[in-house]
């Protein structure tokens, strides 16, 4: 199996062609042919079950065209999720998709085309990264740091560009070599440890935009304002923000807000507090059984519902691809050229899944009343409240039950220092033991003066 081959399998998988992969797969004469087609297959259902992620969906082809591979990987790295770096691996036709990236955009090929620059020394504008090597009017070397993206009116493509790496200038001599060179084509040194070209940033624009010229480098300028920068002369440029003032004031009023806070619920004081009065409230909470309203998804209808009605309702949201998002993005080589691609998202949108929901009655017990006593002394000691429960002991319409009981034991406590007055709930214990005219000690809030019933404890 040739590499084209495999290249060629590779895009329409991508591309989710998965016919015409698997005729060219059924051309080959190669006794794994048929393990390989039933992982085709299975590549295939998976694309068409659900919206696999892009990146997975990648993922899978890189291990299939890993087994492909006779020499071992060069197609697998070629269909892997696209690193950042500047590396086009060959020569692409345009409008093909090379690949995806790691955001799982698909990346579609839109052409090469030279980067500029201009000489520094006799000043000529706008020469051809590519094919002016050398200044055509003084002779100067091209300075890589010089390049610059044009404006889209004025870039110059460049056919049937092959990449070999970004370019290396010699560090005897200067000079700027092809990125495959090992050894200076001026001098003769060898190129093994001299600088690659570094790249520009990508430019990016929307669709129906164009771009701008990057704008011409002036190298003297950005090394002075970079050692500037070095040395500390200058603020760092795009690193303006609030003023340190401004900070410092934020995080000291942060730091005073927080700090109020824990001391307003941590900070307490003891308080003497003598019992001036006892309270109780005793509740018996009902249920009846009867008919009930609700409403379910009617998969999931509780039997013995009756009038049932039922209307279809969104039940939830199921995405599905709508169009997609393109950007184009122009990529710095670093040969002295630059490509353009096309990075194009899938856009989805979200459709409505309905379901059929059931309203119904149904004959349920649910809380219907409460019956309560209460008393404000020691001496009017504790009792439930009279309960008469309608045909007790049965399930019918309109039968009772009891559900709950619940009592509260309340301690008034009179601090004579401050005149202030505090209730406390206690255990019915406590309250029945508790004396009035006694005298009790508690923590009370340092900031607002709350009771922390929790600490109350006999005077010592
Ligand atoms: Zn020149
Ligand atoms: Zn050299």
């Amino acid at each position: 199996m040739s590499q084209d081959q495999i290249r060629q399998i590779q895009q329409l998988i991508s591309a989710g062609r998965f016919a015409e992969a698997r005729a060219i797969l059924q051309s080959i004469d190669r006794p794994d042919i048929p393990q390989l087609l039933a992982q085709l297959d299975a590549m295939e259902r998976a694309a068409a079950a659900a919206q696999p992620q892009p990146v997975t969906q990648t993922e899978s082809t890189a291990d299939y065209l890993n087994r492909l591979d006779d020499t071992g990987g060069e197609a697998a790295a070629a269909a892997g999720p696209a690193t950042p770096a500047p590396e086009a691996p060959r020569h692409s036709r345009k409008g093909e998709l090379t690949g995806t990236d790691a955001e799982g955009r698909r990346i579609y090929y839109e052409g090469t085309y030279e980067m500029l620059w201009d000489c520094q020394y006799c000043g000529t504008k706008k020469l051809l990264g590519k094919t002016h090597r050398f200044c055509p009017n003084c002779g100067a070397a091209q300075n890589p740091d010089s390049r610059y993206f044009p404006s889209e009116e004025e870039q110059i493509a460049v056919e049937d560009h092959v990449f070999v790496g970004a370019d290396i200038t010699c560090k005897s001599c200067g000079t700027l070599n092809s990125g495959n060179a090992e050894f200076c084509g001026n001098c003769g040194s060898p190129l093994t440890d001299s600088a690659r070209a570094r790249t520009q940033a990508e430019q990016v624009r929307g669709a129906g935009e164009h771009f701008a010229s990057s704008g011409s480098r002036d190298i003297a300028k950005e090394r002075f304002d970079a050692e500037m920068e070095r040395v500390g002369v200058r603020p760092k440029a795009g690193k303006k923000g609030l003023p340190r003032w401004a900070i410092a004031l934020i995080i000291g009023l942060v730091v005073l807000l927080c700090g109020g806070v824990l001391v307003s619920t941590l900070w307490t004081k003891e308080a003497g507090v003598v019992l001036t009065g006892h309270s109780w409230e005793r509740t018996i909470f009902v249920e009846q059984y009867g008919p009930v309203n609700e409403n379910e998804w009617c998969s999931s209808m509780p039997g013995g519902a009756y009038n049932v009605s039922r209307r279809q309702e969104i039940q939830s949201y199921r995405q599905v691809p709508d169009g997609e998002d393109c950007q184009m993005v122009r990529v710095d080589s670093g040969d002295g050229t630059f490509r353009t691609e096309q990075r194009c998202q899938t856009r989805y949108r979200d459709e409505p899944v309905y379901a059929d929901r059931c309203y119904y009655t149904i004959d349920r017990w649910s809380d219907s009343r409460t019956a309560r006593s209460s008393g404000s002394s020691q001496s009017d000691a504790p009792y439930w409240p009279e309960l008469n429960l309608n045909c007790e002991g049965q399930t019918r319409a309109g039968c009772e039950r009891e559900r709950n009981r619940e009592g509260r034991y309340v301690l008034i406590l009179h601090n004579t220092d401050e005149n202030k007055e505090y209730t406390c709930e206690v255990t019915q214990e406590r309250w029945q033991s508790a004396p009035l005219e006694s005298r009790w000690q508690l923590q009370v809030g340092g900031v607002m003066g709350d009771a922390r019933c929790d600490t109350l404890e006999p005077a010592r």
